[in-house]
């Protein structure tokens, strides 16, 4: 099942996808879900954010390949960091590339979406509060990240976390092709079979340090391949049993 945001009437739906129609659920996701009689054609729809995550949590260096390129050894245990929940932009959203920076990369992940109120879960139980998964893009500023050393500033920009176009509920997370364009050209291709640590460990690794809250978001990580984007650019994180997610890229005014 395919759930989608989106804004009618001046308002935040959700919406299941059905082939090339959108059906309104009444209320939320994260219960029983109501599916209400409302229809609205796909194409039509306005996307925002599949979630409105309290905040996104990034797990770094989780293929080898990309530990690789970027001068790393592979660690025993997950290194995660937080992007804000206000950096979240939907399907066909603009990154808005920062006067600060002259080094912007994509970084195609998949992403876990929380459905549940989720503290201290056990790996076994990890796919109780899980809704589904996701496209992302993990937008890195990566001379302010260097600069800084550390992350926040270089990965927390507004529009840095683009996020959709929907959830997925029925993927297989450990056996989907994860894939980056830019302007057309495959960049990156991978598959989340590559991942170091898997869905279940990461879920549970990360309740232990903090709670998540239904519609928190968890950016698995990226494999080789990343690099920078430019204004005029577009960027298209696909992942197969998902879909694609388009974003341009445009100089922040
Ligand atoms: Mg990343």
């Amino acid at each position: 099942m395919r759930i989608v945001r989106f804004q009618a009437g001046g308002e935040a739906r959700y919406g299941v996808v059905e082939d090339d129609i959108v059906r309104e659920i009444a209320g939320d996701v994260f219960g029983r879900l109501r599916p209400t009689r409302k229809k609205h054609p796909l194409k039509r729809i306005r996307f925002l954010p599949p979630t409105a995550p309290t905040k996104i949590v990034g797990v770094g260096l989780n293929y080898r390949d990309h530990a690789a390129e970027m001068g790393f050894e592979p660690r025993d245990e997950p290194v995660i960091f937080l992007k804000p929940g206000t950096a979240a932009l939907p399907h066909r959203g603009k990154i808005l590339y920062p006067k600060v920076s002259n080094r912007l990369d994509y970084e195609a992940e998949m992403a876990i979406v929380i459905g549940r109120y989720a503290r201290d879960i056990s790996a076994k139980n990890a796919r109780r509060v899980i809704l589904g998964y996701t496209c992302f893009n993990d937008v890195t500023a990566r001379d302010l990240q260097r600069k800084d050393g550390q992350w926040t500033r270089g990965k927390s920009f507004d529009t840095f976390a683009p996020v959709g176009p929907w959830v997925e509920t029925k993927l297989d997370p450990h056996n989907a092709p994860v894939r980056a364009y830019l302007n057309g050209e495959l960049k990156q291709t991978s598959n989340t079979a590559n991942m170091i640590f898997d869905v279940p460990y990461m879920v549970s690794f990360i309740t232990t340090v903090m709670p998540l809250f239904p519609g928190d978001v968890i950016a698995t990580g990226t494999p080789a391949g990343v690099g920078p984007m430019k204004p005029g650019d577009t960027i298209e994180i696909e992942i197969e049993g998902i879909g694609r997610l388009q974003n341009t890229v445009v100089r922040k005014s």
